[in-house]
């Protein structure tokens, strides 16, 4: 079991399995939120512990199709976190510890800023992930 909260603690929550997938997000939208390592999660393996009151969602705006979700009090970032669909990404950051998985690609590396220096052998994609 993984736990995961936000910085002030208003925030708990629990994955009863290891996420599916996890990947970096260069795109400016994840920067600034400040979460642009995401870690995919089915609904069935979120279990809240408490505050989910607490989490905001900044809306997207076109041609964003997907919020962002952030706790009021402390601001950390939360991904998708209070999304409807069977499985999404929530931020990694918001994870209490490590995880099995490494990162396993970049996204939107077309909008990385020039400070960042990609130091893994993930796959790079220009934006969003071909689906195949
Ligand atoms: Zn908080
Ligand atoms: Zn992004």
């Amino acid at each position: 079991m993984i736990g995961g909260s936000c910085c002030c603690g208003a925030v708990k929550f629990q994955l009863l399995a290891e996420p599916s997938m996890i990947g970096t997000c260069h795109c400016s939208r994840c920067r600034k939120v400040g979460a642009s390592t995401i870690v995919f999660v089915k609904k069935d393996d979120l279990k809240w512990i408490q505050g989910q009151d607490y989490v905001r969602l900044f809306e997207p705006t076109s041609p964003y199709k997907y919020g962002r979700c952030f706790c009021k009090n402390c601001g950390t970032s939360l991904g998708e976190i209070l999304s409807e669909a069977d499985s999404f990404p929530i931020a990694a950051n918001a994870l209490d510890g490590g995880l099995d998985l490494k990162n396993q690609f970049h996204e939107f590396v077309a909008e990385k800023p020039s400070w960042y220096e990609i130091c893994d052998n993930a796959k790079q994609f220009d934006g969003h992930p071909v689906s195949s």
